[in-house]
């Protein structure tokens, strides 16, 4: 087996943290927006701590918070004569979210890149460990003409984490058990690019994807918290209904897309999160009481109110018409004492 000691790895975070425009769209439920470069930074030094462990020697070619042009990067990597760089990204296509549906992870390499380059292996194996953690869309390599992958001498790639402009996955962004999960899954990549064993740190299994407590689910999660929205989304109207299984299948998946839609909920993917469980306790909260009058406490009112002139002829007036008895006169009416009071004015007086 070869021996990690034998490579260097490259890599970097991407941008600086003050680089313009590298962060997500405010988020009302943190009062901020957050900086590409808080994914992106601990992503590279877990990475770098894990590749460590594993006997790789490693070039940080960006380690400070100053904005490090991306030649200047290249250079050091290739300089260095680096055997693969790894640049850390999250990725975005519009300032707000809603904007745009796209989401999920991606590794990028250059364009032109056959299948067989070493790139390409490379990027595939990064792919297909990101697949078995947290539940992302895998939009697979991509081919594309980037400075990082092009200035490089090296095998390169450029992992996109997820989108920012997605509300879902910017929150991932700052979940440290997401960074960690990226960083052990892009180390398990080089390890077994380079055919190095990959050695686990801590109480972190190398054996089964790790779980990110997450705040949704979506089609394949099986669990109470699957049967809790299928009976929600029941209770909500659901058409057909839905079988409260706790498995998440292509009919939960449409009774989601249907609620979401219902409420013009975006985007419609037929995830149920934050978004949509919040739009459910909505609709489903109990409505407020009606404020009808005569569920008022009677002392609100006085039976005798303060008399005054008007009041007195008015009184006398229903009074001696059977309308009402006089009592309580700061009293609203409900609408079935009005209909009663206009049932009989009608008979007595309109009728005749
Ligand atoms: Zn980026």
């Amino acid at each position: 087996m070869a021996k990690a000691s034998d490579y260097l790895v490259a890599m970097c975070d991407g941008h600086g943290p003050n680089t313009a425009g590298k962060r997500t769209p405010y988020i009302a439920s943190l009062g901020r927006s957050i900086r590409e470069n808080e994914f992106n930074k601990p992503v590279v030094n877990m990475l770098e701590g894990e590749l460590k462990r594993c006997g790789f020697r490693t070039l940080q070619t960006a380690p400070t918070d100053a904005d490090t042009g991306l030649t200047a990067r290249t250079n050091a990597a290739n300089a260095a004569g680096a055997d693969i760089y790894i640049s850390v990204h999250f990725n975005a296509v519009s300032h707000s979210f809603g904007a745009s549906t796209a989401q999920g992870f991606s590794v990028h390499i250059q364009a032109g890149s056959s299948n067989s380059s070493k790139a390409y292996k490379l990027a595939k194996l990064a792919v297909d460990e990101l697949a078995k953690g947290t539940r992302q869309i895998n939009r697979g390599v991509v081919k594309q003409n980037l400075a990082i992958t092009r200035q490089t001498r090296m095998p390169a790639i450029l992992v996109e984490g997820g989108f920012m402009d997605d509300e879902r996955e910017a929150l991932l962004m700052i979940d440290p058990a997401f960074q960690r999960e990226v960083a052990q899954e892009l180390a398990q990549a080089v390890c077994k690019y380079f055919g190095v064993a990959y050695v686990g740190g801590g109480s972190l299994s190398t054996t089964k994807p790790v779980t990110v407590a997450r705040d949704y689910v979506m089609e394949d999660d099986r669990g109470p918290a699957v049967s809790a929205m299928q009976s929600d989304l029941n209770k909500a109207g659901a058409s057909p209904k839905l079988v409260v299984d706790g498995i998440f299948g292509a009919a939960s998946t449409r009774a989601v897309k249907a609620f979401q839609t219902r409420y013009k909920l975006t985007p419609v993917d037929g995830i149920y999160g934050v978004k949509s469980a919040s739009k459910m306790a909505q609709v489903l909260a109990p409505a407020p009481p009606e404020k009808e009058a005569n569920t008022v406490a009677e002392t609100t009112y006085k039976r005798v109110a303060q008399a005054s002139a008007s009041l007195a002829a008015g009184q006398e007036w229903v009074i001696e018409n059977a309308i009402s008895d006089g009592t309580y006169p700061d009293r609203p009416l409900t609408r079935a004492e009005f209909w009663e009071t206009l049932r009989r004015y009608n008979a007595t007086y309109v009728r005749k």
